[in-house]
């Protein structure tokens, strides 16, 4: 789990870590499915915690390249969690009022509040990425974005919300074998768009800008994992471990029951 966190200030290589590793991990696809479950268990039992206690809250933050496996990762994750105390949501390009805003408007509006468990599939972070490499917005606005970032972060940390943010992280060749996978099949049709071979024409530059945020944005509080992805059960489960690990060192307990129950009989 560790060799994956980023080192607050340390500088990111991604071309050195290997999307398709698996290291840290001795088995196989069939060994990760069968470690999957009970951990699933135990994501769902430290979200019931979570929820009853109702003080701390938890954001979830995926980021990564199209087809990186956003939304399977929030499907196959958090499957079984009680959607009560859970949301997940997406971030599309601003709107006219949202950008009328500060960029963390938006995002702000959105965090969890006592005992949520909130998964956002791309985040402020975007007004780094995109933003930045197709030039949205010139460098005097997005430059001090990364100390933007971790304020707000602070803040939300500050009161009690365990921030984790995950890049999930494929190569070039597998995007274009899940992209040409969106073309030819008709039930994932509807997730292509042209827009999507923009920004892989841009590779190399959202690496640069992922490798700068990485630098800039992974804090103690607030941690970066970079995510191995072009394995999908390999992705699965590393966020997975990071994410039930974190959180049951937090020692959430359910409440004690609000009155004495001794004695009470039931007819
Ligand atoms: P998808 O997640 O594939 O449905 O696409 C959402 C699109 O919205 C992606 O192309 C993102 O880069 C884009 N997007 C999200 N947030 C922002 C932002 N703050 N600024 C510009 N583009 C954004
Ligand atoms: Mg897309």
């Amino acid at each position: 789990m560790k060799r994956y966190r980023v080192k607050p200030d340390s500088k990111v290589d991604l071309g050195k870590i290997d999307p398709g590793s698996t290291k840290g991990f001795k088995g196989g696809k069939e060994d990760a499915e069968q470690l999957f479950h009970p951990l699933n268990q135990r994501l769902l039992a430290i979200q019931e915690s979570l929820w009853a206690e109702h003080k701390r809250k938890v954001l979830v933050v995926l980021q990564g390249m199209d087809t990186s496996g956003k939304d399977g990762t929030i499907s196959h994750v958090f499957q079984g969690v009680n959607p009560l105390g859970v949301r997940a949501l997406a971030f599309k390009a601003p709107s006219p009022e949202e950008l009328s805003h500060d960029f963390l408007w938006r995002i702000h509006a959105k965090v969890p509040g006592a005992g949520e468990m909130v998964i956002f599939n791309r985040s402020h972070y975007e007004d780094v990425l995109p933003v930045r490499v197709l030039e949205l917005a010139p460098p005097e606005i997005w430059r001090p974005r990364f100390d933007q970032i971790n304020d707000f972060e602070r803040l939300l940390a500050e009161t009690g919300t365990t921030v984790l943010k995950f890049f999930l992280h494929i190569s070039k060749d597998e995007q274009k074998k899940r992209l040409q996978d969106r073309l030819d099949d008709p039930a994932k049709r509807w997730k292509f768009r042209t827009g999507d071979l923009k920004d892989r024409a841009h590779w190399d530059d959202y690496m640069e800008a992922y490798e700068d945020l990485l630098q800039r944005t992974s804090q103690k509080h607030a941690p970066w994992y970079v995510v191995p992805a072009n394995k999908k059960w390999f992705r699965n489960l590393l966020v997975a471990t990071v994410l039930v690990e974190t959180l049951e060192s937090l020692g959430i307990e359910r409440p004690e029951p609000e009155e004495d129950l001794k004695g009470i009989e039931i007819e």
